[in-house]
């Protein structure tokens, strides 16, 4: 596997920003937990054209308040002006904010508004880097199965490539549950002059319906034999899980048996499943 191999894994989890005070109650449960484990650090999802900007603002401040995992707010640029873009990163930044990940984002279907000032994740990337120099470590979204609106395979892995070269320190992948995705993927972006860490994304299974969807929306493959397993389970939420943690248990052992740099799990704001993976793994907490 092509890549760096003289650092620690990094493990880090992803919350989106709960929508009650209830949602942020279980949010700090499951934080504490997730928190126990000694991660890196947590991300904060952002509805694209803003329309969580506050909250994924206010959960961020609030992580940072709790001291114990540094917070990084993901940060996405459709549909937003450079203006209010450069209010937000000055927030993060006056708030001792330190890492982000740069995104160009989704909009609802049907949603109303303009596209904004910038059309691709590059250029949020690259304006980072103008209007704050180093300050920020920046993530960026990577596809080992292709974005679904890229061109094709070919012009997805340039695109990727421009995003590193406009300054972006490590990646994040989308899910997938085919590890060969993933090596194939660094093999072409390592050709093409890539040496930054690529960590993938992980997405445990905790119920079909909702994996289903997510997966149609965002291209991410699930294996037959994991549909066809989940499908037969129907609502028995136990087997569900139990057959989950194992798929993605394996999964995450072989990505670390050859080299992954790290892991981001896709939480849901839940911390067992997560954890549940985390424990077989035999990761100590804080590694
Ligand atoms: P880009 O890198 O801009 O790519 C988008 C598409 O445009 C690709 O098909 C690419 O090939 C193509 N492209 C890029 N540059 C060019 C160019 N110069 N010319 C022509 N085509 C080009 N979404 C949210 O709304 N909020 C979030 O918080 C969020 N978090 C995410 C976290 C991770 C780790 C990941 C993997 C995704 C996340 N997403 C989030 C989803 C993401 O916003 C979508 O997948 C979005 O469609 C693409 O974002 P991107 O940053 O990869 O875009």
């Amino acid at each position: 596997m092509n890549q760096p191999t003289n650092t620690d894994p990094v493990f880090s989890f992803e919350f989106f920003p709960p929508k009650n005070e209830e949602g942020a109650g279980r949010l700090r449960k499951a934080r504490a937990r997730l928190a126990a484990l000694g991660p890196e650090y947590f991300s904060v999802t952002f509805g694209a054209g803003g329309s969580t900007r506050d909250r994924t603002l206010e959960t961020v401040l609030e992580i940072q308040r709790e001291g114990s995992v540094d917070a990084a707010p993901h940060i996405s640029c459709i549909s937003s002006s450079r203006s209010e873009l450069l209010d937000l990163l000055r927030a993060y930044r006056d708030h001792g904010v330190r890492r982000l990940v740069a995104l160009r984002g989704d909009l609802p279907s049907g949603a109303g508004g303009g596209l904004g000032e910038f059309r691709y994740a590059v250029e949020l990337v690259r304006f980072i880097r103008e209007e704050f120099g180093d300050h920020f470590r920046i993530e960026v979204a990577a596809y080992p199965e292709f974005h679904p609106q890229a061109a094709n395979a070919e012009k997805d892995l340039e695109h990727f490539c421009q995003k590193v070269a406009a300054g972006a320190d490590s990646a994040i992948t989308q899910y997938f549950y085919n590890p060969d995705a993933y090596a194939f993927f660094l093999e072409r972006v390592s050709a093409m002059g890539v040496d930054i860490p690529i960590i993938p994304g992980i997405m445990p299974i905790t119920n079909y319906t909702q994996l289903a969807r997510f997966s149609d929306a965002c291209g991410a493959e699930i294996p037959r034999f994991i549909r066809k397993r989940l499908e037969a389970y129907g609502d028995d939420t136990a087997s569900i899980r139990a057959f989950g943690t194992e798929v993605v248990t394996r999964l995450c052992q072989q990505l670390l048996d050859d080299g992954a740099p790290g892991l981001h799990f896709y939480s849901m704001n839940q911390a067992v499943p997560s954890e549940a993976v985390w424990k077989n793994l035999n990761l100590a907490p804080g590694r």
